[in-house]
């Protein structure tokens, strides 16, 4: 009836990216380095749906060897991700996601980026939920080489 998995993801900061988080264009200096768009966040929560049915991970899906997923809109893929979900006889029951960024302060962004997902993924906002922490300038997101994502999540049974 119910499936649980889990998504974990980083990304390293570069200079002259853009800095997108559950689908939002965050202002900041720097920005994910990566072969999409680098949303750290919708990388970890695809991790987390497809974990949870056992069907592999992003890189399986869309490998960053392809052309096609240069520079790629992760809220499409997530759509995509959602689809392959359903083909497979679930739908997300909720997710609980983390940022870890010791900058930007994202507060101000996380209703928009619940909003952004849970229409992708065409489930209710309250069933997303995002949070955002730091690692008390720490490791390599305290250092600001990088952000980082974990994410968990129910898919239920169709
Ligand atoms: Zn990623």
């Amino acid at each position: 009836m119910f499936r649980i998995g889990h998504g974990y993801d980083v990304h390293k900061l570069a200079e002259n990216r853009k800095l997108i988080l559950g689908g939002v264009d965050i202002p900041h200096d720097k920005g994910l380095l990566g072969h999409s768009d680098a949303d750290v966040l919708v990388h970890a929560i695809m991790d987390s749906m497809l974990g949870a049915l056992a069907l592999g991970d992003i890189g399986k899906f869309f490998p960053d060897t392809d052309e096609k997923y240069r520079g790629a809109d992760s809220m499409e893929l997530l759509k995509e991700v959602t689809a392959i979900c359903r083909e497979n006889g679930y739908i997300i029951g909720n997710i609980d996601a983390t940022v870890i960024a010791q900058a930007p302060k994202l507060a101000l962004y996380i209703d928009t980026m619940r909003q952004n997902i849970a229409d992708v993924c065409g489930c209710e906002k309250s069933q997303i939920s995002v949070k955002a922490t730091t690692e008390e300038k720490l490791g390599f997101t305290g250092e600001k080489l990088g952000i980082s994502a974990h994410a968990v999540c129910i898919m239920k049974k169709i």
